[in-house]
């Protein structure tokens, strides 16, 4: 199913809404009514948090050591994704579209549910040798490291506006020196850390889900950037550093 919505995405994506998913610099008239742009964000991240956790704590392996570290890196990122982030922002756009909420919404639901009901019920009992298994040192590495670059890049992101302003501007340090969504880059390397260190079909699935989404999006950005700033870097890619 859920293989089956990424690829319905990325076609609602690419045909009908021109890579510009309607919220942020792309929110435009005519996707039904809007509301607060901070309620919106921890609105549709809420289930990431609230039914992984549940699905987690019903499962039979929640006292183990091992998923109790899943659940940690899991909520490391979404806690401060879902109530941390939204308060911080200091976005130009003020309202987001229900519609886009309620996608969101209802992906995560599904996406907490999978992710957390395969660490505690329907996946492996991952015991403590799994902790020196190459694929959890690996993808832990790649977890972190994705981590650290999608939180720094939003961070820079954030500076870019002083409280109140509205205007963008662009974008520079860290990966932006090489791409114009550093952000959604540490984001889907994040992932598919994710994937590796869980071994999982739900994190691969999430890891995909994640490119389909981000790709098009930094994809509309990008051309976006070279629109308004005619003195944008010329070298820049849209996503991959040298590549894309
Ligand atoms: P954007 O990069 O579009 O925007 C992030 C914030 O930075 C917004 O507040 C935006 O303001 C501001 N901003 C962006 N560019 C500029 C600029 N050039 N000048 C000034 N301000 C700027 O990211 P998203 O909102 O799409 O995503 C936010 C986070 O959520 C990211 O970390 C992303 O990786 C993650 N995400 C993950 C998804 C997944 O599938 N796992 C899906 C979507 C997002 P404004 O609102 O005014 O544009």
């Amino acid at each position: 199913m859920m293989l089956i919505l990424a690829a319905l995405l990325f076609v609602f994506l690419f045909l009908i809404i021109d890579w510009k998913a309607p919220y942020g610099r792309h929110n435009r008239e005519g996707w039904g009514p809007q509301i607060n742009a901070k309620l919106g964000w921890i609105i549709m991240e809420s289930p990431a948090v609230i039914v992984f956790t549940i699905a987690f704590f019903i499962g039979d392996h929640y006292t183990s050591f091992v998923p109790i570290l899943f659940l940690l890196m899991w909520q490391t990122h979404y806690i401060h994704r879902t109530y941390i982030f939204p308060l911080q922002m200091h976005s130009g756009q003020q309202h987001m579209t229900l519609l886009v909420i309620s996608m969101g919404f209802i992906f995560n639901s599904i996406n907490g549910y999978l992710n957390g009901s395969y660490l505690s019920t329907f996946g492996p009992e991952y015991s403590l040798d799994w902790l020196i298994d190459p694929r959890f040192i690996i993808g832990f590495l790649v977890f972190g490291v994705g981590f650290a670059i999608n939180r720094h890049s939003d961070n820079l992101l954030r500076n870019l506006r002083k409280p109140g302003e509205r205007d963008y501007k662009i974008p520079r340090g860290g990966f932006f020196k090489l791409v114009s969504c550093a952000n959604y880059f540490g984001e889907i390397i994040q992932w598919y850390g994710w994937a590796i260190a869980t071994w999982s079909l739900p994190g691969i699935l999430f890891a995909v889900w994640t490119t389909l989404n981000l790709f098009p999006r930094a994809r509309a950005h990008h051309i976006w950037y070279q629109d308004q700033f005619p003195d944008y870097p010329q070298h820049r890619r849209a996503l991959i550093p040298y590549i894309y």
